[in-house]
């Protein structure tokens, strides 16, 4: 299974973590999935609230992936950890702010970005083993995801205790701190997750909870407030007297990165007077922004993580040299780099911009992303910039589309620009292709370690300019997450089929149907011909009675009949009747991979194949009409 698992289950949004063997530490694909997740759940009917979980007993989640964050800014690129940050901060945001129940069960270990996928909800729940903590300056970083205002939250003094020893939190101190709400055993968690499915109802979370255990750190509170109350680190330390608690509590100050320690009681006394989440995300932003640049987060990292000698060498190497402009330094505006948080604007390179490729593009420029297209034709789209390989439109996108005649061209397209697309991204193909190469693109894809969705369309030309078109998609449920809002975009409809190839199976079956319905209305029209039949009559007929089909209803092959087809306009394209016959050539391909008995799909092949070399070539599939009503029983 995938390192998150999104899913739809009765009446919740379901998100799991699933790295156990990592403590399931959340990678920038994860958070990138939750808050794809929290963006289609929001206004999804069907979703009551969501639940967020995580696999193994030893944590809920320990922290960030800090690994890739490690190996770019140790090699001097810094650009990748910003907007690792800037977009899970969006992420944080977003969860904090989010309109429906959100309930977070968190056993054993939740830390750092742990904290941020769920100490923003608004029922969180721990258990005998949970140990919530804001780590972060152990690692020259400061608390982050929104932790600086959980902490500001804190009884009296407790944030800036908390935050500058790093100390852990039980289940009894998590609720008196702020970041719990309710105490449930272990063991209770599979029977409320199954009532949650079932009812939807979050009062199943109270009626569940039980007393919380001691809080320690209530205990502490008269010393926590009387020494942590200094306007700076150095006040706070300066007020410390010879208790073994003073002493105890400056040795883990002093373990910690000086410059971080001071800036997280900075931010903290900001984070307390802004007291929005926005707000204090932009400032701990401003820290994450230059941590690596002039901070210490790659010695950090390397002492704790890569090398674990626990020996780092600090910029700044005591508390006492950390100037107050050193502090304000690290935390000044960015000016245009500042954090926005705002709707994630994809960069989207779109492959393939003819009949449908083109207006699809240009309705996701409409709604405000930037796309970059390319086609061997050099067609240029207003509003799209043009690339001049299709491996420069992929470079850097999030999503790539693809929208081409065939598997053949598809394949050798994802040939050029897997390669060049970032590590995570997502390559949607909406051309109408055989399942075989949509399956092998897709595996070529993850093998990349990308994410991939085929997304066959229906809804034609005028479905593709007018923003309606339906996707069948088919791919993993949080390929699917990523590319939903395009989706909505360029269409009224997406069904999730299942995995990869799933979409173009619901596809080539549909217009098998199509094919097959069309050519029996169009026989069914000349038979009444023949029979002295009015075409209206039988129209009138047909259309309320077991006769009807999309076919008859909505796309009358009889001109003058019914609502306004391509048959009133001579038969020009709408669906052309060589791409039928192409769909019913992918029917036929499938049939014989899977031995399947499709007899009359088969017939349908042939009658187009038929029409397209007498005359239908360029004309519209519905003109299967005038060309039936040409011939003769016999023949
Ligand atoms: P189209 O021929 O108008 O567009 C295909 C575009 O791909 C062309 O502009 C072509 O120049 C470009 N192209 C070809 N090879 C390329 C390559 N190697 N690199 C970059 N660009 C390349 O076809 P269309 O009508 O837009 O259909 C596209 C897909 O959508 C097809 O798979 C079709 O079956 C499917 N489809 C079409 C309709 C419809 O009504 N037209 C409806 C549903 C699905």
């Amino acid at each position: 299974m995938a390192d998150i698992d999104i899913r739809i289950e009765g009446k919740i949004g379901r998100i799991t973590l699933n790295r156990p063997d990592a403590l399931n530490a959340l990678t920038y694909d994860m958070a990138m999935a939750v808050e794809a997740a929290l963006d289609e759940w929001e206004n999804e009917a069907r979703v009551a609230m969501v639940l967020i979980d995580a696999a193994g007993d030893k944590a809920f989640c320990a922290g960030g992936d800090i690994q890739q964050l490690y190996d770019t800014a140790s090699a001097g690129d810094y650009e990748y950890g910003r907007r690792f940050w800037r977009d899970e901060y969006r992420m944080n945001a977003k969860l904090a702010n989010f309109p429906k129940p959100f309930i977070a069960l968190m056993q054993g270990f939740t830390m750092g970005g742990g904290v941020g996928v769920s100490c923003h909800g608004s029922h969180r729940v721990v258990c005998e083993n949970s140990q919530i903590a804001m780590p972060e300056c152990g690692i020259g970083l400061v608390p982050d995801v929104g932790g600086s205002l959980l902490l500001a939250r804190a009884p009296g003094r407790l944030g800036e205790y908390l935050g500058t020893t790093g100390t852990r939190m039980n289940a009894g101190d998590a609720i008196y701190c702020g970041f719990a709400d309710y105490y449930i055993p272990r063991e209770n968690w599979t029977e409320l997750t199954a009532l949650l499915v079932k009812t939807g109802d979050w009062t199943q979370v109270d009626a569940m909870a039980q007393p919380a255990p001691d809080s320690p750190l209530a205990s502490q509170q008269s010393e926590i407030d009387a020494f942590f109350g200094g306007e700076t680190a150095n006040d706070i330390l300066r007020g410390m007297d010879s208790s073994e608690w003073c002493t105890k509590a400056e040795k883990a100050m002093r373990r910690s990165c000086p410059l971080s320690v001071a800036a997280t009681i900075e931010l903290v006394h900001r984070a307390r007077a802004l007291d929005q989440i926005d707000l204090v995300l932009a400032q701990e932003y401003r820290f994450t922004h230059r941590s690596a640049s002039d901070g210490d987060f790659v010695e950090g990292i390397r002492a704790a993580i890569i090398d674990k000698d626990r020996n780092p060498q600090w910029t700044i190497p005591t508390l006492e040299k950390v100037t107050d402009l050193k502090v304000t330094q690290m935390l000044m505006p960015l000016g245009a780099d500042e954090l926005k948080i705002e709707e994630k604007r994809m960069k989207i390179g779109f492959i393939g911009l003819g009949n449908m490729g083109g207006p699809m593009a240009r309705n996701l420029v409409d709604a405000g992303h930037t796309v970059v297209g390319f086609d061997v034709a050099g067609v240029t789209i207003e509003g799209v910039e043009t690339a001049t390989t299709a491996a420069l439109a992929a470079t850097d996108a999030d999503v790539v589309i693809t929208m081409l005649p065939n598997g053949a061209i598809l394949r050798s397209v994802a040939d050029e620009v897997i390669p060049a697309m970032r590590s995570g991204a997502c390559l949607v193909d909406c051309s109408t292709v055989d399942v075989e190469s949509a399956r092998a693109v897709s595996d070529q894809a993850n093998a990349a370690g990308l994410q991939a969705v085929d997304a066959p369309v229906s809804g034609g030309i005028g479905g593709a300019e007018a923003g309606t078109l339906t996707f069948m998609a088919g791919g993993t449920e949080a390929a699917f997450a990523v590319a939903n809002p395009l989706f909505g975009i360029m269409g009224q409809k997406a069904v999730h089929c299942g995995d990869s190839g799933a979409g173009q199976a619901a596809k080539i079956c549909n217009n098998m149907i199509l094919g097959a319905t069309m050519i029996v209305t169009c026989e069914a029209f000349a038979l009444a011909d023949k029979l002295g039949l009015d075409r209206q009559k039988m129209f009138d007929v047909a259309s309320t009675s077991s006769g009807s089909s999309w076919s008859m209803n909505a796309y009358c092959p009889a001109p003058g009949v019914g609502p306004t087809s391509p048959s009133d306009n001579d038969y020009k394209p709408g669906f052309a009747a060589e791409l039928m016959l192409k769909d019913l050539n992918l029917a036929q391909q499938a049939a014989e991979a899977a031995d399947a008995a499709t007899p009359l799909g088969q017939h349908a092949r042939d009658m187009y194949a038929a029409f397209v070399e007498n005359g239908g070539m360029g004309m519209d599939f519905s003109a299967m009409l005038p060309h039936l009503s040409n011939q003769k029983h016999d023949t």
